[in-house]
């Protein structure tokens, strides 16, 4: 073995409470998730790691069916014209847009590299509507996105360039864009929860944080065991701003002209991260078994004389278990134990572990990822116990990330507990005026903490807002963030 294989084939060496940053970019390198890139602030997504992009896109292609949302694609050059049309989104997004050189002869003007769509889809937008029967729109595209913010990536975090959805609807009425920008969220919930075991915090944006252009932005914040927030999906009510700017408008019952409403929702493989974070240790990466590329790994336990039988035994397994991704690993050049270690870096949520007297017993040893239980099942009860256990570490995994949240939320009306929860890193729940400055303020004092939500339905707030003393008509969430 060369020196080089010797120090990757090597568990992570540090622990995930004492360097998270240097304990999160082992596990992704090592697990073979993702890598670095020669071409700075991008990264490259290997095949496992595009794995569980694809599972998740399996999932939400799916729910997007149920909601009459339809798959398109739309150009990553924006011209310049259309970037400008709806000033505050321009004026919002330009810091982070790369520009092209348009190299036509009988155009000059600059090209931008989507930082997001908007722009390029209302345009077609306006060609395509028409009258109330053309409504509601509803197109989602799955792409990959610019925005030259960062020189140093981090891996599924921050980086020049990343993959995500965005849908974009336009509605009849406010009611009904109000609705849908809010049922897209509770999708988004869904999935963190459901699917990625990740436990979230649901609201609105303030001012300050909202998306340039949009009339509110809705958010759900994932809260990492590290003590920062994680943004896992926004989705905005744009109003009626782009409709004017890009003349959208459509004939209504009443035979008049109408200014339509629009949303659009986004989540990115930014997940990936989050799900890395949340569940991982210090074995390496911990996967939610409904997005694991492999969800149960079988290794029998090899010996010359009971091998064909083993092999067979572990084959029928592999059979009764077809409803799951399951890999059956044969090799005869790596020891059982090379294999369980290799295993657990890639975060499979069972081991199966056949050998010739298990088989005489009539029994299997299962291995839990998330716990490391050992586990002696009944050859005949097999198929129910997997199913069992496949469930019970999704709802382990969301329940220890849950608990950490609501342990972190410290609610608090003095500046003086403010400032010390931050920096303590917790989650701190407090009076806010909600005014821009007040929140620029804030984030000065405290060294970038900055209003993450402000949950729904907030009974009336009789309080003086937490920095400025104004009064302060809701109660947000503050922290630190990714
Ligand atoms: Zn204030």
């Amino acid at each position: 073995m060369s020196k080089k294989q010797e120090k990757d084939e090597k568990g992570i060496t540090v622990k995930k409470k004492d360097d998270m940053p240097e304990w999160y970019g082992q596990v992704i390198i090592k697990s073979k998730l993702a890598d670095y890139s020669p071409v700075r602030g991008t990264m490259i997504i290997r095949p496992y790691g595009y794995a569980i992009w694809q599972k998740i896109m399996d999932y939400f292609n799916q729910r997007l069916k149920e909601k009459k949302v339809d798959n398109a694609y739309f150009p990553m050059f924006i011209p310049e014209s259309f970037f400008k049309k709806e000033a505050e989104h321009a004026e919002g997004f330009s810091p982070e847009v790369a520009w092209i050189q348009n190299k036509d002869e009988d155009s000059k003007e600059r090209l931008a590299l989507r930082p997001t769509s908007e722009t390029i889809m209302y345009d077609s937008y306006a060609k395509w509507i028409r009258s109330h029967r053309d409504l509601p729109l509803r197109i989602n595209q799955w792409c990959n996105i610019i925005r030259w913010e960062v020189k140093d990536v981090k891996l599924f975090l921050r980086s020049r360039e990343f993959l995500w959805q965005e849908g974009h609807c336009v509605y009849e009425t406010e009611e009904e864009c109000d609705k849908e920008t809010l049922m897209f969220l509770d999708e988004y919930e869904a999935l963190a929860q459901n699917i990625l075991a990740l436990p979230v915090i649901k609201g609105k944006k303030s001012e300050k944080e909202k998306f340039a252009g949009a009339k509110y932005t809705a958010t759900i914040e994932s809260f990492m065991p590290d003590g920062k927030f994680l943004q896992c999906g926004t989705s905005h009510n744009l109003g009626q701003g782009f409709a004017k700017a890009f003349n959208i408008n459509y004939v209504g019952k009443d035979e008049k002209n109408h200014l339509p409403w629009q949303s659009s929702w986004g989540f990115s493989t930014r997940l990936i991260g989050a799900i890395v974070m949340q569940h991982s240790d210090d074995k390496g990466l911990v996967l939610p078994p409904k997005i694991a590329p492999i969800q149960i790994a079988v290794i029998p336990i090899l010996f010359d004389k009971t091998k064909e039988k083993t092999i067979n035994e572990a084959e029928k397994i592999r059979k009764e278990l077809d409803r799951y991704e399951v890999k059956v690993d044969t090799r005869e050049e790596y020891s059982a134990g090379w294999k369980f270690n290799e295993y657990e870096m890639k975060g499979i949520p069972l081991r199966i572990e056949i050998g010739p007297k298990d088989i005489e017993k009539k029994q299997v040893v299962i291995v839990r990822r998330d716990t490391g239980e050992k586990l002696f099942i009944k050859r005949a009860n097999l198929k129910d116990k997997v199913k069992e256990l496949l469930d019970d570490i999704h709802n382990h995994l969301l329940d220890k990330a849950h608990e950490h949240m609501k342990k972190s939320i410290v609610e608090t009306d003095s500046w003086e507990e403010f400032m010390k929860s931050v920096e303590d890193r917790k989650i701190v729940f407090a009076p806010f005026c909600g005014e821009e400055k007040c929140e620029d303020s804030i984030k000065e004092k405290t060294k970038g903490a900055n209003s993450r939500c402000i949950p729904f339905n907030q009974k009336n707030i009789k309080k003086k807002c937490i920095h400025c003393g104004k009064e302060a008509n809701v109660y947000a969430y503050f922290g630190k963030c990714y």
